[in-house]
């Protein structure tokens, strides 16, 4: 069942390690990639494997002989590294009756109705949430639930006329590594959707565009007893620097809808030395440029009115938007609109404030919207799913399968 599957797989930590330097980050996306392996084999999946690299491959054989487009449903295994996966311990709330819901094992922590509105979408129905004291992880294993309940689906019911299927599970996506080992040939596909989307019956065809900029600070330490004049500290350099970004127009909490924003998210380091790591985001590619001028500049002058110290801006891609890539394939979302159609919903094209998978996959060159499968309140001790949005992506993908083996090539 749907759900006892989404509870299994939400208490494996497989949370992303961003400072480590193997692939996968940790140990914990290898360990559900096993289970995600077995538990294929299990429902009929004869082919799936975990690669070296962690990722999981495996084919739901064509049903017809007819020689429609190949799809690819993708997830990715890894948490966000932003809240704890150590110890998930979901909270399985019945016939939601619309109030606030207390975490129970964190008093401070409550989803309240006024704060997450949609919780109201959902009465009556099933939700999960964590006990407060971690995240919940259903970004994106509701992703993968959904994925290997429409796979086991298919697969007993091969009188249901599809094409093949491809079915990949990611690692390090949440650390923007999650790409990095899929080889697109290997995929054979001609279009992919990741499940990975909030809510339900949702389309998201237009994602950020998104660069990591790394700013080193080089001070001078020096005993603090003989400092005067010699010490330079880096600490106090990184401060001026963050008073002097323009956050108030410029940041995640300050801006909504199509606003880019420049986001600092850590901060390492000592008086010799400190590192900041800022994310840069932007629908439109060409204004990540002038904003990472503006950490340039903001560096260029600081380190003038400070002789002696250094002061470094790398800025590095992580993914684009994925909206030029989905026009060379406008089927890739009128399918998955007709999709919820066919099973009565109003599909909504929305514009993600973030990445998937599917940005950098649609930049490579295979088509991939991002599809809903009821995340709420991710990356935080505040996350939830609910049960019937998960069971609706499911319908979603036996139909999308459907619509596609109609297709021709
Ligand atoms: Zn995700």
């Amino acid at each position: 069942m749907l759900l006892e599957r989404f509870l299994r797989y939400v208490r494996i930590d497989s949370q992303a390690n961003e400072a480590s330097t193997s692939y996968p980050s940790t140990p914990g996306q290898l360990a559900m990639g096993r289970l995600l392996v077995q538990e294929l084999h299990a429902i009929g999946a004869g082919d799936a494997v975990q690669d070296e690299h962690g990722i999981v491959w495996a084919t739901l054989p064509a049903t017809q002989s007819k020689n429609s487009p190949v799809i690819a449903w993708i997830a990715h295994v890894d948490t966000s590294p932003e809240t704890t996966a150590h110890g998930v311990n979901p909270i399985v709330h019945r016939d939601y009756r619309g109030d606030d819901i207390a975490l129970p094992g964190e008093p401070t922590k409550v989803i309240r109705v006024a704060d997450h509105p949609e919780l109201l979408t959902c009465l009556g129905k099933t939700l999960v949430t964590t006990d407060g004291t971690t995240l919940l992880g259903a970004d994106d294993k509701a992703g993968i639930a959904v994925i290997m309940q429409a796979a086991e689906y298919l697969l007993a019911h091969p009188e249901i006329p599809r094409g093949a299927i491809r079915i990949c599970f990611t690692c390090d996506e949440e650390i923007g590594r999650g790409v990095d080992h899929v080889d697109l040939q290997k995929l054979g596909a001609h279009v992919g959707y990741t499940l990975d989307g909030g809510g339900v019956a949702e389309i998201d065809g237009e994602t950020f565009s998104a660069d990591l900029a790394v700013i080193t600070f080089t001070g001078v330490n020096i005993h603090p007893a003989i400092a005067k004049g010699r010490m330079i500290n880096a600490v106090r350099l990184a401060g001026a620097f963050l008073e002097r970004m323009p956050w108030q127009a410029l940041s995640p909490e300050t801006t909504d809808e199509r606003e880019g924003f420049l986001h600092p998210y850590r901060v390492e380091g000592g008086v010799a030395s400190v590192t900041l790591r800022i994310l840069l985001r932007d629908f439109e590619t060409a204004k990540l440029a002038e904003k990472a001028r503006l950490l340039q500049n903001i560096a260029f002058l600081l380190a003038v009115e400070h002789p002696g110290s250094k002061i470094d801006v790398k800025v590095t891609p992580q993914y684009r938007n994925m909206a030029d890539g989905l026009a060379r394939e406008p089927r890739a979302i009128d399918f998955a609109e007709a999709a919820m159609k066919r099973i009565g919903l109003k599909p909504r094209r929305t514009v993600v404030r973030g990445g998937t998978d599917g940005s950098r996959l649609t930049e490579l060159g295979l088509p991939t919207p991002n599809l809903s499968c009821g995340e709420h309140n991710l990356h935080s001790p505040l996350e939830w799913t609910c049960l019937e949005e998960m069971e609706i992506a499911v319908r979603v993908l036996v139909e999308l399968a459907q619509i596609w083996g109609e297709a021709q090539g």
